[in-house]
């Protein structure tokens, strides 16, 4: 058996002849891990026992009175780590170990990928190292802290941007030169085949779950999906469930930065163009002669200047909808299910909230409406303090 490399004209495998080998054998022993009752048995285990899956899923009594709308969370803000990034570190960590690699490496740019493979890790026993920009070492210092505590050993990247673009690249340099006892963990559903199907194979736990939980709450489905996109990979896992459902609307939300005139700073299925970064196709934020460009969120986990080849394909077939949320947009959602739900949400997360608070008054008026909390916000808070300080005649 073999999987499906591309998605429509997005995705494949675009990377030097010497990763070939180690992606194939990565493909095949994924098939293997897969289908092997024993190890989806282990996952399973460490998902409910050590991470705290299922998470919940929650009537938003309140915002639904406020927005005009049923609106209901998943919660992966309670997965053990804080977000969602925990199902795909600890399955890719036990495919590794399946696979016999003794040792892991990742890239992270706000850290909070690192953070996960890091407890992964320490959990099963394996070396993590993390590679970072320099940029995002200074930025998210609490995160490298947390990764040395558990163990893990953050390798500062000092070439281009000295951001996630950059870490990426050093990863897969490191990854080329290991290859017989390394496993490179891939944070999203990005890169080159076989990852975005294997990191969308350990998130569609979060669809599975939040379409059996709604359904046995409501005796339906929901009308609406709403998820963050930075590389993809909890809306991927969140939409997965619903992809076959047509009567089902599939919203992904991107980060618009400050408005308008900001947008080629992250709202890459707005403003990208077909082009190849990181070994895959997809859109790809780039100037005329094809130079990536910079990224800025206030949401760090969204500051990725391509997406998951699947959100490209998906957008282009028309199957589910991409739209943006500005960051005084993703503030005052913030703000508000903060304080109407008691939920702190992650300021990725909170892009997706603003969407639906923002169109619960119009198109979604009324509907059922299932939003992924992607991760929680305390690790967001010096940053939100700071910005409302910054802009304080704009919110109260
Ligand atoms: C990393 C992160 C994201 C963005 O990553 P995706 O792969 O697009 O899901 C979203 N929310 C939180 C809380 C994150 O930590």
């Amino acid at each position: 058996m073999q999987l499906v490399t591309k998605f429509g004209t997005y995705g494949g495998t675009f990377v030097p002849e010497t990763l070939m080998p180690a992606l194939e054998q990565l493909e095949d022993s994924f098939l293997k891990f897969s289908a092997d009752i024993k190890c989806m048995e282990e996952l399973s285990n460490y998902l409910k026992h050590y991470a705290g899956r299922p998470t919940p899923l929650y009537y938003a009594q309140n915002l639904s009175r406020k927005w005009g709308a049923d609106v209901y969370l998943k919660r992966e803000d309670l997965l053990h780590g804080g977000a969602h990034k925990t199902n795909n570190a600890i399955g890719q960590a036990l495919l590794a170990k399946f696979m016999g690699k003794e040792r892991l490496i990742a890239e992270t740019g706000a850290g909070q990928h690192g953070v996960a493979c890091a407890m992964a890790g320490a959990m099963l026993g394996m070396p993590v190292e993390v590679y970072m920009g320099s940029v995002d070492v200074e930025r998210q210092h609490q995160n490298v802290q947390r990764m040395e505590l558990m163990g893990a050993r953050v390798h500062k990247v000092d070439i281009g941007g000295r951001t996630l673009k950059d870490a990426i690249n050093a990863a897969l340099r490191d990854w080329v030169s290991n290859l017989d006892s390394t496993h490179y963990v891939l944070g999203t559903a990005a890169g080159p085949h076989p990852f975005p199907t294997i990191v969308k194979f350990f998130q569609s736990i979060i669809g599975k779950e939040a379409k059996e939980q709604f359904n046995q709450m409501t005796g339906a489905k929901p009308d609406a999906v709403i998820a963050c996109v930075g590389g993809g990979s909890n809306a991927i896992g969140i939409f997965s469930a619903f992809i076959e459902s047509p009567d089902v609307a599939l919203i992904g939300v991107e980060p618009g930065g400050r408005g308008i005139e900001t947008l080629e700073h992250g709202a890459v299925l707005q403003l990208g163009q077909d082009g190849c970064l990181h070994g895959m196709i997809s859109k790809v934020l780039q100037d005329e002669s094809g130079q990536i460009k910079d990224t800025h969120s206030i949401a760090a986990g969204l500051d990725y200047p391509s997406v998951g080849p699947e959100h490209a394909h998906l957008q282009t077939s028309g199957r589910a909808l991409y739209g943006v949320a500005t960051d005084d947009e993703a503030i005052q959602a913030f703000q508000e299910v903060s304080r109407l739900e008691g939920i702190i949400p992650a300021l990725e997360s909170s892009h997706a909230l603003a969407y639906a608070r923002k169109h619960a008054n119009g198109t979604l008026h009324g509907k059922r409406i299932l939003v992924n909390v992607s991760g929680r916000g305390d690790k967001d808070l010096a940053r939100i303090l700071e910005y409302v300080e910054q802009n304080r005649k704009d919110f109260q």
